[in-house]
């Protein structure tokens, strides 16, 4: 797989995608090329879901050359962002925008996970639906398996669909190294100390399944690939209440 070099895209004076990217609350969108934008293949069947469809993709490309009033220019403007987003959700799992986006979630730019057994792991954004207007971006926590709604409201606003529902699964189908090891380690509730009497049960037979499980898996050749964790203020020792 070739670097990323992204000396190509500062060639570019991109003006209206550097403006877009830097603006507060935008902080989870990464630059997409100029020639991937610029590629009519790319950009198929997303004319009919953007009004003023050539505007707002000359506006995204710097070459929007258009005499209108205000009023006119704000809808452009807003249609822009929204094909920008529309666009992003392909790009993103483009060879290159995997490895923008790579760059950012190293960066923790996504934010952390706030489970406080995934001991801040950093985020992905993720989409809970790839139709637009439905639901809002949410935040995937690779070593949980869970999402989570983003702690600041400027990014509770902003279209799951301009991520896409794949994109952290297709991350770690690109880069598998990549993909947290399982931790055998979980909050254990406790009354005084004590584990609880059904919550101790059920924690034993869930250990026993998933023991049986890992074996069966063993068995047919899959490595499990989980780590031992200390436990976070608890000494393991004390006894079940039962
Ligand atoms: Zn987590």
């Amino acid at each position: 797989m070739d670097d990323y070099n992204s000396e190509t895209d500062s060639d570019y004076a991109s003006y209206w995608r550097d403006w877009f990217i830097s603006t507060r609350g935008h902080e989870y969108f990464c630059e997409i090329d100029e020639d991937y934008l610029t590629d009519r293949f790319n950009l198929t069947g997303l004319q009919p879901e953007v009004h003023y469809y050539q505007y707002a993709l000359d506006l995204i490309t710097d070459v929007f050359d258009f005499d209108c009033d205000d009023e006119t220019r704000e809808s452009i403007e807003k249609s822009a962002k929204h094909l920008y987003g529309l666009v992003h959700a392909r790009y993103i799992i483009t060879t290159r925008g995997l490895q923008k986006m790579l760059e950012k979630y190293k960066k923790c730019d996504f934010g952390r996970c706030p489970r406080v057994l995934c001991r801040s792991h950093p985020l992905l954004p993720i989409g809970l639906s790839d139709v637009a207007h439905s639901k809002s971006v949410k935040l995937y926590c690779a070593k949980c398996e869970d999402v989570y709604s983003p702690k600041s409201s400027r990014h509770a606003t902003i279209d799951g669909a301009y991520f896409g529902t794949s994109f952290p699964h297709i991350l770690f189908q690109v880069y598998p190294a990549l993909i947290p090891p399982k931790v055998n380690e979980r909050y254990i509730p406790r009354c005084f100390g004590f584990k609880t009497h059904a919550m101790a049960a059920l924690a034993r037979w869930q250990e026993e399944q998933r023991a049986n499980q890992d074996r069966r898996l063993l068995e047919a050749g899959v490595e499990v690939r989980r780590v031992e964790s200390e436990t976070i203020g608890d000494d393991s020792s004390s006894d079940d209440a039962s």
